[in-house]
């Protein structure tokens, strides 16, 4: 069985600036799987190469075997994302927004709505299904987000720092939406800056620093060998 996420010496840069330089990690199936890193490190690029949304320089990246530029289609179809921006169309009821992303994906017509209204459910926003998301809050919106990425029933939920800038309220509600998900066999990658977030959610961590794999460990591990790793990690 491959990895969940199966990335060898991967390299990425933007002109002179070398956002990723040889990077190489396996996501085991069925982990919840932390990446920590301060700003620039990467984080971004790595998911982004991943989805398909930049082209890697080098390496290779594979999800669930599938190579990330090669298959495009069979890798993309296994991941759902949350990304950290809000790019959502703004203007239709968000019940209708997740309709049409499901239709997008094949679901069809008769199935759409009920797949729409389940993932609404899920993270509590149901009641909010004919609001437009411009409409929502920061929090719902953050929901809302969460919901998009289930939409396809993903085996691979990434998430790109899914609690900036939620109360703790929701903070521990998402946590709760996410660990029942991870229980029931998705894998899933998390980045933040919150080291609780990493210790109470991630079976393990990898820590980016400036385009690099600076150690893989349980957050436990890592809290037990002093706090020079963390520290990189929310150095901001
Ligand atoms: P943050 O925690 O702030 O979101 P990050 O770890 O996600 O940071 P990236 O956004 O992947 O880091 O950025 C890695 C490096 O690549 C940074 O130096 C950034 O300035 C650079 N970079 C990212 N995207 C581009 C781009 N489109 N063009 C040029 N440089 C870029």
């Amino acid at each position: 069985m491959p990895p969940a996420i199966e990335i060898r010496d991967l390299r990425k840069s933007y002109g002179d600036v070398q956002a990723l330089s040889g990077v190489d990690l396996d996501v085991p199936e069925g982990s919840f799987f932390g990446l920590l890193g301060p700003n620039g490190a990467g984080k971004t690029t790595f998911i982004n190469v991943l989805v398909g949304l930049v082209r890697k320089s080098g390496g290779t990246a594979r999800v669930f075997g599938h190579d990330v530029e090669d298959d495009y289609r069979e890798a993309r179809d296994k991941i759902g994302l949350a990304p950290q921006e809000f790019n959502v169309d703004r203007f239709f009821p968000i019940r209708e927004v997740l309709e049409h992303k499901a239709g997008y994906h094949g679901v069809p017509k008769s199935e759409a709505r009920e797949r729409a209204d389940e993932v609404l459910k899920r993270v509590g926003i149901y009641d909010k299904r004919d609001t437009r998301f411009d409409w929502l809050s920061g929090g719902m919106k953050r929901r809302f987000m969460l919901a998009r990425a289930l939409i396809t029933e993903p085996d691979l939920l990434i998430l790109d720092e899914p609690t900036a800038g939620v109360d703790v309220q929701l903070r521990h509600e998402l946590w709760e939406t996410i660990t029942d998900l991870n229980d029931h066999g998705t894998t899933i990658l998390l980045t933040t800056h919150y080291i609780e977030e990493a210790e109470r959610l991630c079976d393990e961590v990898a820590i980016l620093d400036s385009g690099r794999v600076v150690d893989v460990a349980s957050p436990d591990e890592l809290m037990d060998r002093g706090t020079d790793r963390i520290t990189v990690s929310l150095r901001d």
